[in-house]
């Protein structure tokens, strides 16, 4: 990884920081065993917002570490896009750092944090063991020296990753918005944003206009989406609303920083797939007939962009997916 701007410290291997504007950088996330969402750092009047907090404290102490070589200002402020955890289960770290710093998300998503974060942590605690006997496993069955190099690395994560989320405190937004709110520190305008449903029932945007560059937390990714907790046929309206706003610059969930173009890739993927999915259902195809047809059919069109990270998060496996969630949801 080069450091395109801001030195390189321990784990500076987790995240590149990119200035993205005046003020504004992106953390962008190395793919991981256990997957980090990007973060954007954003100067305030008063300090620095820190959008998004990864899947564990140390990712999000990795940041605090890192911003010492961008500016001196304090973390006032901490927002999370949704409640999956590999969003916001770093949260933590940041009023530990900055005590008073305020965590902001909206109703809906702070509502699924309380709702759904026991139940994942635990998750998490009881079926790491598996993942890591299961490691341990494929590294005695390994045959060559880099597959056995791979390994050893995702099993010392893994290890790591479970001592960490057993003693993980779920750190709750304390401020928390309904449709929009709108801050003005000194030259600075946020919006953060509830356009509708999309990747969750309650995704946040955060826009600056002035700088023309929108932060997107899952709603837009630089990957195959995952629509497990999602509303596709939603999320192409969301997707929608977001174009109508003035952006040249877009910080995604999870992926390099793009320009507007991608979102009109990435949305066409959500509509083709949808309309697909009704076509062969409509049709009469089985389930299983849909899920080896559409992937052929939208092939040409998205699977190389949509495979810009190659093995890590696989197009033709995170498509089945995607066609179920249709299935299930939008016939
Ligand atoms: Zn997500």
């Amino acid at each position: 990884m080069g450091g395109e701007c801001c030195g390189s410290g321990p784990g500076s291997e987790l995240f590149e920081i990119k200035k993205a504007g005046d003020g504004i950088w992106a953390a962008v996330a190395a793919p991981a065993y256990k997957v980090n969402c990007n973060a954007a750092i954003i100067e305030t009047g008063d300090g620095l917002m820190i959008v998004d907090t990864h899947s564990k404290p140390s990712a999000a102490r990795v940041i605090l570490a890192r911003l010492r070589d961008i500016t001196s200002k304090p973390v006032r402020y901490v927002v999370n896009t949704h409640f999956h955890w590999d969003h916001w289960h770093g949260n933590e770290a940041y009023p530990a750092a900055y005590p008073g710093a305020e965590i902001i998300t909206n109703d809906i998503t702070r509502e699924a944090m309380l709702r759904r974060s026991g139940g994942r942590i635990a998750d998490h605690v009881r079926t790491m063991p598996a993942e890591i006997a299961a490691l341990e496993k494929a590294l005695a069955a390994a045959t060559n020296a880099s597959e056995k190099q791979r390994i050893e690395s995702d099993l010392r994560e893994a290890r790591a990753y479970l001592e960490e989320v057993r003693a993980l405190r779920p750190t709750f937004p304390t401020i928390a918005f309904e449709h929009t709110m709108r801050m003005i520190r000194g030259d600075r305008e946020i919006e953060l944003l509830h356009l509708g449903r999309a990747h969750t029932a309650g995704d946040v945007f955060v826009f600056l206009p002035k700088e023309r560059t929108v932060v997107t937390g899952d709603a837009v990714v630089g990957w195959t989406p995952y629509m497990g907790d999602g509303f596709p046929e939603d999320w192409v309206k969301t997707l929608d609303r977001l174009a109508g706003l003035d952006f040249t610059r877009m910080i995604l969930g999870h992926g390099d920083m793009t320009g507007r173009e991608w979102l009109g890739l990435f949305r066409g993927y959500i509509a083709d797939l949808i309309e697909a999915v009704r076509r062969e259902a409509a049709a009469g195809a089985t389930l299983d007939q849909i899920k080896e047809r559409v992937p052929r059919d939208l092939a040409p069109k998205y699977e190389k962009p949509l495979s810009a990270y190659g093995d890590y998060r696989p197009w033709r496996q995170l498509i089945l997916g995607n066609i179920e969630r249709i299935y299930a949801t939008a016939l």
